[in-house]
């Protein structure tokens, strides 16, 4: 088999979709990204994501929960035909790199314009989906979009999920002309799934070490997200004994500590990324401090074990500078297996390409990983020439991206050109 050849696919990644998205949201000062949901910078990204649509003459649709999908559906399938979908997100952390998300819709369209260019037709619609709110970089939900959809959160809690302003989802959906009374899952839709894949920048160096230009997702670790809350006495810094305080700075510092030596043990993942000092003056002890834990493990009783590790040493130093920490779990996700059968025919589609693919665990969440626990899905890593993500730093080569979109092609033929 083959589809495509790489020329083809090296003129694909100099194609438009590519250059007309790199600019939405770019952060002239840092050079990273800030898409966050329903802002002006995401408005531009669901405009370009309709325009490359309908530009292909696809079918677009915005599902109740905001997320965008165009559909390949030359055939005009019948409304309860499987389906098989691909693609990613468009929204960033705050000065993400330009490739997380993006690359897996960019390369989804371009993916089936290889197809096209070969005269290649699904027999089963082909969906290019892009995510709501997968980051959760505004309302603090990663992958608040496929967890509506599949029912992993309830209407009831996303619509009371604020940002740091305040603002409720409700609110913020509404601003964007959608309803937020309309949210919630849609078991027809994803009892239509026979299959998601996702292709996504790779989040670490494994593929760069490994020498492969793609990779194919085994699981994803399980992971959370504490908000540990220290409060103490804002106080003078200049007036205030040292012994006389109730600092929860201090607490703080030695809960950060303690989590990279806990989570060097037992060989997991624990970052302090967030943090919030209150009143915030340069010149006051701070009243409370507030402190996020993004905690992964390679498997459940092990982040169960870092993140109680973790916590108990946030109350045993805060109970002995006279500061109370409490923790409060806001985001739980367990551990991914992605499917076997579909590991496989995606493992023989891209060895039909001649694409050697190694198969990875990663410590990263995505929308494929919520849409495992209801759909069979997959997922394909393209190498980062940084290992560096989640940073304007991010990059994937030109010609790693080329064979990632040759891959997916050869995935989609498989999965719904036959
Ligand atoms: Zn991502």
């Amino acid at each position: 088999m083959s589809i495509v050849s790489v020329d083809d696919a090296a003129n694909t990644w100099k194609l438009p979709s590519w250059r007309s998205l790199l600019p939405v949201g770019a952060d002239a000062q840092t050079g990273g990204y800030r898409r966050f949901s329903f802002t002006p910078a995401d408005s531009q990204c669901r405009d370009w994501f309709r325009l490359e649509a309908v530009h292909r003459g696809l079918r677009v649709e915005t599902d109740r929960n905001g997320n965008l999908w165009a559909w390949w559906d030359p055939e005009h399938a019948r409304a309860d035909s499987e389906v098989v979908v691909t693609g990613s997100h468009l929204d960033s952390v705050p000065d993400g790199g330009a490739f997380d998300g993006p690359l897996g819709v960019v390369s989804a369209f371009a993916a089936i314009d290889l197809l096209v260019k070969a005269r290649v037709e699904p027999v089963r619609p082909v969906g290019v989906v892009a995510f709501t709110e997968e980051e959760g970089a505004r309302f603090g939900m990663a992958c608040l979009g496929s967890r509506l959809l599949t029912g992993a959160v309830t209407p009831e809690a996303a619509r009371e999920l604020t940002d740091a302003d305040g603002v409720s989802l409700a609110e913020a959906m509404a601003a964007a002309g959608l309803d937020p009374e309309a949210i919630g899952p849609d078991p027809e839709l994803v009892g239509r799934i026979e299959a998601f894949v996702e292709l996504h920048i790779e989040q670490g160096s494994a593929l760069a070490g490994m020498n492969a230009a793609v990779g194919v997702a085994e699981s994803i670790w399980p992971h959370g997200r504490w908000r540990i809350d220290f409060n103490g006495r804002a106080d003078h810094a200049g007036t205030t004994k040292l012994a006389d305080r109730s600092d929860p700075m201090l607490p703080f510092a030695a809960t950060v500590l303690a989590a990279r030596t806990v989570a060097t043990e037992l060989k997991s993942l624990a970052t302090f990324g967030r943090v919030a000092a209150e009143p915030g003056a340069a010149n006051a002890i701070s009243s409370a401090v507030h402190a996020w834990l993004d905690a992964r493990a390679p498997d459940e009783s092990t982040l169960t074990e870092l993140v109680s590790q973790v916590t108990a040493v946030a109350a045993l130093s805060g109970s002995s500078h006279g500061v109370t920490a409490t923790s409060t779990c806001e985001s739980l996700t367990p551990a991914v297996e992605f499917d076997l059968d579909l590991r496989d025919r995606v493992l023989a589609a891209l060895a039909g390409q001649e694409i050697e693919a190694p198969v990875l665990a990663t410590g990263a969440g995505h929308d494929a990983g919520v849409l495992a626990a209801a759909v069979p899905a997959a997922m394909l890593f393209v190498r980062n020439r940084t290992g560096v993500s989640h940073s304007p730093a991010e990059r994937a080569e030109p010609e790693d991206c080329e064979t990632g979109i040759i891959a997916l092609a050869a995935v989609l033929e498989e999965l719904a050109c036959r």
